[in-house]
């Protein structure tokens, strides 16, 4: 699975102790971030994480288009729902692309455990059709 990695910044420690509580549930999958995210996580863990642009920078648009071409299979974006975001449009805009794709978001840590346990039974496999059989 393609799994993006998202926190804003008082949500950072939320992501660094879910990475850390599932790092080998997310081992073997291909893991994305925006890049201070990015760089945290691998700074606690052993986790490879593909960096891209901070996310205030673009990076949250960087991961939208992984989602616009379908190819992102669970995003975790651990927001903060009590500050304002420079980059507010970008983040509507990758949750809006996920909903077009009809994949999966995680916006805090208990949605987010559920749903890397489902991944570890399976429960998103789907997805492996879907990316295979696009057009
Ligand atoms: P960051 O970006 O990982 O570079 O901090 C996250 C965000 O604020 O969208």
């Amino acid at each position: 699975m393609n799994i993006a990695l998202i926190a804003h910044d008082k949500k950072k420690e939320d992501m660094i102790r879910f990475c850390i509580a599932y790092e080998t549930f997310l081992k073997p999958h291909r893991l994305y971030a925006t890049g201070t995210t990015g760089t945290k996580i691998m700074e606690a863990t052993e986790l490879k994480v593909h960096r891209f642009l901070s996310g205030p920078l673009g990076g949250d648009q960087q991961i939208g288009a992984l989602v616009a071409q379908n190819e992102m299979d669970f995003i975790v974006f651990f927001r903060d729902p009590l500050t304002a975001q420079p980059h507010e449009p970008d983040i509507l805009a990758l949750l809006r692309l996920a909903d077009v794709h009809d994949i999966p978001v995680a916006t805090n840590l208990a949605t987010a455990e559920i749903m890397i346990r489902a991944i570890e039974q399976g429960e998103l496999n789907w997805r492996n059709y879907v990316r295979k059989n696009q057009s």
